[in-house]
């Protein structure tokens, strides 16, 4: 079933015709009553979801990473503020991952398998500006990366891209093993290029401001408002762990 979703993911990139492209894409699997799940309540946000809260006879949960090309990391590191094309790869890519998830619902259920997903972003406490289902900590349920000083999930392929994340109540394959650390600091070598990289100090090496980050985001929403809801800025992203392939 693992090839199948990749099949799916691969050929609705293939027909969406986007100005963004893609390097190849990373699949993982966890098993639902994988009890880091529960811990993400302490680790996230206690309102952090279940899987069986999105669906009540959840089984297992993939995650998959679509990351971007080197040339477009490139781009938005050598902008002065943030690349226009960067902007539009949120919104592309956005789009993207609901026509993936709709697509592998679709094929599933043909096969009398159910699936549920949340929304690829916008699924957020806005107060505390935390997820209600964390692609990012699913991902890393399933096999996909590790956390980096940036606080963004380091894949096999880098960081450079964006996740999304289904629940179903099958299982599929066997779930894959934690992923091992990509981020130079964790590993304890010398970088911080994503700390010197931030335009408004809200990532240091203490922590992540969130609020003054969302600032910033917001700010670039509203500079790039005509491309659609594009509150990035991926600054922090271009630095040696943005792409590792
Ligand atoms: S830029 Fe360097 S310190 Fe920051 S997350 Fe990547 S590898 Fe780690
Ligand atoms: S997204 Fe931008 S403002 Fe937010 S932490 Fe990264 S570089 Fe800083």
């Amino acid at each position: 079933m693992k090839q199948s979703i990749e099949r799916i993911i691969r050929n609705t990139i293939d027909q969406s015709n986007l100005t963004t492209t893609y390097r190849t894409p990373l699949l993982g699997v966890a098993s639902a009553s994988d009890p880091r799940f529960a811990q993400l309540k302490e680790i996230v946000d206690p309102a952090h979801l279940l899987p069986t809260d999105l669906l009540p006879e959840a089984r297992s949960v993939v995650a998959f990473f679509l990351p971007f090309s080197r040339a477009l990391g490139e781009i938005n590191r050598c902008h002065p503020y943030v690349a226009r094309e960067w902007a539009v790869a949120y919104v592309e890519t956005n789009q993207l991952i609901r026509d993936i998830c709709a697509n592998v619902k679709g094929h599933l259920e043909v096969g009398g398998i159910r699936t549920a997903y949340e929304q690829p972003t916008h699924n957020f406490d806005v107060e505390k500006l935390v997820s209600f289902w964390s692609h990012k900590h699913v991902a890393w349920i399933c096999g996909l990366g590790q956390f980096g000083l940036h606080h963004m999930l380091i894949t096999r392929r880098g960081c450079l891209g964006r996740l999304g994340s289904l629940v179903l109540d099958a299982t599929i394959e066997e779930p894959d093993a934690p992923a091992p650390e990509f981020c130079l600091i964790r590993q304890g070598k010398s970088c911080r290029h994503c700390v010197r990289s931030c335009p408004t100090g809200a990532l240091t090496v203490s922590g992540l401001d969130r609020q003054r980050c969302y600032e910033r985001l917001l700010e670039v929403n509203d500079h790039y408002g005509a491309i659609g809801l594009c509150d990035v800025c991926g600054k922090c992203a271009t630095g040696p762990c943005a792409v590792m392939d």
